[in-house]
């Protein structure tokens, strides 16, 4: 039998929808002349939503506009890369002088692509780094690096755990896209050692693990200290690699999250805001292991990659971390993140939603009962409510706020504290209007 909360909760939601669609018909019409040339109207199946997806045309600073001139306060972020906000001044300079003073395509090495290496081993405490173009890229050299280095094959990897487009392990499983399908053991749940230890002891032919200090697709939950370090212990007991892929939690922590939690990854991935707001990813780590892409070496591995050292991501890239991301700025993005979350927690004490994550990226999750524990996607299974996520989304939107419709904040330097004011006082009106259906 629905609950009346259920039926409420269908209202609300059916409500929201008809005003998303009467509010957006500018959106609406692009995504039907999109669906003529893109399966779907998208390119990007994050992106998708439905009935049919808000197309912005403009960001300035930390805003947003809509195809229908809604004007929002970007908490998209763009997932992390878009740290450095839509119009950095520092970054439209270095974009024009590199456009004007080098230009693009040399089809050579660079003195710039050295400055922006050099700027990343020091900040992220690697021996050596290579770059890609983007996060998926870094993770798939990094692994084949670690093959090599151990000639095996097998990776561990958890539950819930995203590292690109083609390795992506949703509720135990390598996605039907996953790339060497069948060369990864899924742990099934994150943060438990017992289970990860098991498996890497027990693993034949192991060439790496790979994990997120916090899984951040998975819904923005901090890996324990603890866990990632047994993990990385056991991980060597086995002569396997360790693998912390930073692609999204490097922003938070002066040098990276793996370094704020003492661990020795022996490669590390990293990507997104890295590019200053451009194509990016790079992976590094100990010298011995990055010696396989060693050029000089005979039969050391090839990594290709037309746009790994292009003059604008090396320069923007490089220019942004050095004097807008400095380490200062990490530490205040961050705390100001966790102050964000701590009075989103208090403005919806007593209901089913519920915020997770750490420093300046925040995971939404709407769940049946209240949860105690909170480590690993499993331990929400079964108790989230898509129907209170969804009917969150639209209304945020409504009150000029551009989240994700999954539930995930990540913060832009530019947002002013008062902006996150009124956000925070938005979730509370939503938690105050809707008390019959998210009261636990
Ligand atoms: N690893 C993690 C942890 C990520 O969050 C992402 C992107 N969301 C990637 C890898 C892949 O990065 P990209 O989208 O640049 O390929």
């Amino acid at each position: 039998m629905i609950s009346v909360s259920h039926e409420s909760a269908k209202a609300a939601l059916e409500a929201a929808e008809a005003r998303f669609i009467a509010n957006n018909p500018l959106s609406k019409k692009q995504h039907e002349l999109a669906v003529g040339a893109l399966p779907g109207g998208n390119t990007r199946t994050l992106l998708h939503t439905s009935p049919f997806p808000l197309t912005m045309n403009q960001g300035k600073g930390a805003h947003v506009w809509d195809e229908d001139g809604h004007k929002y306060l970007d908490l998209v972020g763009e997932l992390t890369a878009g740290l450095y906000g839509h119009s950095n001044p520092i970054i439209r300079e270095t974009m024009l002088s590199t456009f004007d003073n080098v230009g693009l395509s040399l089809g050579s090495t660079t003195v710039q692509e050295h400055k922006h290496a050099s700027l990343l081993c020091s900040r992220f405490k690697l021996k050596r780094v290579r770059m890609a173009n983007t996060g998926t890229e870094a993770n798939m050299h990094a692994l084949a690096g670690a093959r090599h280095y151990t000639s095996r094959r097998k990776v561990i990897v958890f539950s819930g755990g995203y590292h690109g487009a083609v390795f992506s392990f949703p509720n135990g499983k390598a996605a039907p896209n996953t790339v060497d399908k069948d060369d990864f053991v899924v742990v099934p749940r994150y943060n438990d050692i017992g289970l990860a230890v098991d498996a890497i002891r027990s693993t034949p032919d192991l060439a790496a693990v790979l994990v997120e200090p916090m899984q951040g697709a998975g819904g923005c939950i901090p890996g324990s200290k603890e866990f990632l370090h047994a993990i990385q212990d056991a991980a060597h007991e086995v002569g396997a690699l360790f693998i912390l892929d930073e692609v999204m939690t490097s922003r938070l922590a002066p040098h990276g999250l793996g370094f704020e939690l003492g661990l020795k990854p022996d490669l590390v991935t990293m990507g997104k805001y890295l590019g200053g707001g451009l194509a990016f990813g790079a992976f590094g780590g100990r010298e011995e292991v990055m010696a396989v892409y060693d050029p000089r070496v005979e039969g050391s591995l090839a990594h290709s990659g037309t746009f790994n050292n292009n003059t604008l991501v090396t320069s923007v890239g490089y220019e942004a971390l050095k004097r807008v991301f400095t380490e200062e700025a990490c530490v205040k993005l961050n705390e100001r993140g966790d102050g964000l979350r701590e009075r989103l927690k208090q403005v919806t004490k007593g209901t089913k939603i519920m915020f997770s994550g750490r420093g300046s990226l925040i995971g939404v999750h709407f769940v049946d009962e209240a949860v105690e524990v909170f480590t690993c996607g499993e331990d929400i299974q079964g108790k989230e409510r898509r129907d209170l996520r969804d009917l969150f989304w639209f209304e945020m939107l409504e009150a000029g706020y551009w989240t994700t419709r999954r539930g995930f904040v990540a913060l832009i330097l530019e947002t002013e504290e008062k902006e996150l004011e009124g956000f925070v006082e938005a979730v509370g009106k939503f938690a105050e209007r809707h008390r019959d259906i998210v009261a636990l």
